[in-house]
């Protein structure tokens, strides 16, 4: 393995660029189905796909000819107030047929962090619309991750990611992670007339990938309801068939207002989110009232991305890879629950889709905080790629075509990873 230790000009995201000057950065080069080179040869696999993005794998030359055709014709035009494109056109009908919710609309951001700054505009839009303004608080959970523009920055529950960013959007509240009662209780002593949405990732994702408590979507689900709240899946990362289903929604029977999406929509072969929106947001815009969502990007709907995304939704259907997750989940997870012998190691959390997370013991990290870091560099060291996440877990979400014996090769290469560094 070799980094890069001359000076750049890159200034890479959630990084110590200072530090980086010394410990070096590792530069990828090519990829192919689950594993990616970097610059002096060395093969990694892709434990993460990325960034829990390139569902379909690397190096799919059917999609750089998707996006070569569509580039070569239309690279890109803008899709604002009358203009559209083929492409844009045909990827809203594809993903709207994929969703289970009736006759949805698609409005196309960059990426998850769009997406949810979008659906949290329309929110406000909608109540405005429909005779409600004052319905303009907004509620999201603990260890919740929702991108990092401003409203999502403000949602997240994640609090080194939003402690120097105060004052945050003031409208804005938490409430616990897995207990109903306390969304109940917030709406409450809120006022259910002035609460407009309760933002949640159906799995947590960058938190630690935690799976939902039994009963427990469903449950805020109803309360959503009852005290007519929009519920909004933020499905950026769970969209596009990592749980097994197209939607984490459809696995867990649950019928959100919105849908926030993005990554597995292209697998990251171009930026590209949406806003999947059902038929109660829609209608005022819909319906010929004359109001109008006042909100869009350059790229809403970009030419070339859509091309893109048509290609790999393409990909994931006509390889069975829903059915291929399916039949993985129970291989990782048997993969990685041993890990939870490790003394470092407090839980392994899979049984979700291509979804896990070894989390550290929480003495062990304190007493080192430097461990995690470690771990997954001794990880990079055994030939895996993976990440911390919320500074307690390892990540682990590879491309659907991974292959057991690689998934094996994951859990060896953490295990040797922690042995090392138990040994100091
Ligand atoms: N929402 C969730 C659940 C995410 O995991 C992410 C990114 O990881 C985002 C939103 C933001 O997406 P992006 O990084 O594409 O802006």
């Amino acid at each position: 393995m070799t980094t890069t230790t001359a000076t750049t000009s890159y200034w890479n995201p959630f990084a110590d660029v200072a530090a980086l000057a010394t410990s070096g950065r590792v530069t990828i080069v090519r990829g192919e189905g689950s594993t990616v080179w970097d610059d002096a040869g060395t093969a990694y696999l892709d434990a993460i796909a990325s960034l829990w993005y390139c569902n379909v794998g690397h190096g799919r030359a059917e999609i750089a000819d998707a996006a070569a055709e569509q580039i070569r014709t239309l690279a890109a035009y803008q899709t604002f107030e009358r203009y559209t494109t083929p492409a844009t056109e045909a990827l809203s009908a594809k993903v709207a047929s994929l969703t289970h919710l009736p006759d949805a609309k698609v409005f196309f951001t960059s990426g998850g962090s769009e997406s949810i700054d979008t659906a949290a505009k329309l929110v406000r839009a909608y109540w405005r619309a429909v005779g409600h303004p004052d319905k303009e608080i907004v509620l999201s959970r603990e260890h919740a991750y929702h991108g990092m523009n401003a409203y999502g920055t403000s949602l997240a529950g994640i609090p080194s990611n939003l402690d120097v960013f105060h004052p945050l959007v003031p409208t804005v509240e938490r409430v616990a992670w897995d207990d109903a009662a306390t969304l109940r209780a917030a709406i409450d002593r809120l006022g259910p007339d002035r609460v407009g949405a309760f933002f949640c990732e159906p799995v947590i994702g960058a938190g630690g990938v935690i799976a939902p408590p039994e009963g427990y979507l469903q449950e805020i689900q109803a309360i959503c309801r009852e005290a007519d709240v929009l519920f909004i899946a933020d499905e950026v990362v769970s969209g596009f068939g990592r749980l097994g289903d197209w939607f984490a929604s459809e696995r867990y029977g649950i019928d959100p207002d919105m849908i926030t999406a993005a990554k597995g929509l292209t697998s990251g072969y171009a930026p590209l989110g949406a806003v999947i929106v059902g038929p109660r947001v829609c209608e005022p815009f819909w319906s010929g009232t004359g109001a109008i969502f006042r909100h869009g990007y350059t790229y809403s709907g970009h030419t070339a991305s859509c091309a893109i995304g048509l290609a790999n939704l393409e990909i994931i259907e006509r390889e069975g890879l829903r059915d291929r997750v399916r039949a993985l989940e129970p291989v990782l997870e048997r993969v990685l629950r041993p890990l939870e012998a490790h003394p470092l190691v407090s839980e392994v959390r899979a049984g979700v889709g291509l979804l896990g997370a070894v989390e550290l013991d929480a003495g062990a990290r304190a007493a080192d905080p430097g461990l995690l870091n470690r771990v997954v560099a001794g990880a990079r060291e055994r030939g895996v790629l993976t990440r911390g996440i919320r500074g307690v877990a390892l990540q682990v979400s590879p491309p659907f075509v991974v292959t057991e014996a690689e998934l094996e090769q994951v859990a060896a290469a953490f295990a040797g990873a922690l042995d090392a560094a138990a040994a100091g």
